[in-house]
């Protein structure tokens, strides 16, 4: 079961065992994969669901049987990056995916360049769908569409532990916040990491208005797409060594 092979459905390809498979599903099954009829792979919905599956012909393949999974974090993280210059929201997009983050919300902050195209959101979808696949994870992570900071901030959980990454001063660490988080048996993280430039005063200030947390991911300046990478790892790290 390891070693077969994970495609994403959209929901509705699948109906009661029939799975719909599109052309660029079958070329992926066939030419890339090298499967044939009558081959074994899993489809997974990006919501949670599992199924050993196998492929008939053509477009045609058939569930053989649900299958268990518990590969999410216990806890459910919102991403919040301010995009990066060029690809920098693919590398986030690809490596916390991997790490197990459930939603990004793409932030145009005051120090933003990237002007995205609808074209960049169709591809940060499809990178998410390919790391989730990859990763084996439960569900593919949503990603809204971008938004200016002051919206983002009204668009939030209230019942969600807000934490603002700042590459300066005197912030606790997140690793010693999550810990508390996790003690006071938080469900839900957000995690807010800036631009190259960092975030401006003024957005650091409503942050906090609206209960986000400054924090510290330590003593050096990481990159804008290498902060959230570090942010999920200590979020992993805390929740999945609870009892161990
Ligand atoms: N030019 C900014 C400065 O001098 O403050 C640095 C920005 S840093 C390249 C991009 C983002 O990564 C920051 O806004 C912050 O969210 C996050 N970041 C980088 N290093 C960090 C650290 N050591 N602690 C907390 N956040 C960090």
């Amino acid at each position: 079961m390891v070693q077969l092979q994970r495609i994403a459905i959209a929901p509705h390809q699948l109906q009661g065992r029939q799975v719909d498979l599109s052309a660029e599903q079958q070329h992926y099954l066939g030419r890339v994969l090298r499967l044939r009829r009558g081959d074994r792979f899993i489809i997974i919905d990006g919501k949670g669901g599992w199924w050993l599956t196998q492929w008939l012909d053509g477009p045609n393949a058939t569930v053989l049987e649900a299958i268990a999974a518990d590969t999410e974090l216990p806890v459910s993280v919102t991403l919040c990056a301010a995009l990066p210059k060029g690809g920098g929201f693919e590398e986030i997009v690809r490596g916390t995916t991997e790490l197990g983050v459930t939603r990004f919300v793409p932030v145009l902050s005051d120090r933003t360049l990237l002007k995205p195209s609808p074209q960049k959101l169709t591809r940060w979808r499809r990178i998410a769908t390919e790391a989730a696949e990859l990763s084996e994870r439960q569900i593919v992570p949503e990603i809204a569409d971008p938004l200016p900071w002051g919206e983002a901030l009204n668009s939030f959980d209230s019942q969600a532990d807000r934490y603002l990454c700042i590459a300066r001063g005197e912030s606790p660490h997140l690793l010693t916040c999550l810990r508390a988080s996790q003690l006071d048996g938080a469900t839900h993280l957000i995690l807010a990491i800036g631009p190259e430039g960092g975030w401006t005063p003024k957005e650091i200030e409503i942050a906090v208005n609206t209960g986000f947390q400054p924090v510290s991911l330590g003593s050096r300046i990481l990159r804008s797409v290498t902060a959230p990478v570090v942010a999920l790892s200590l979020v992993a790290a805390v929740w999945e060594t609870i009892n161990h």
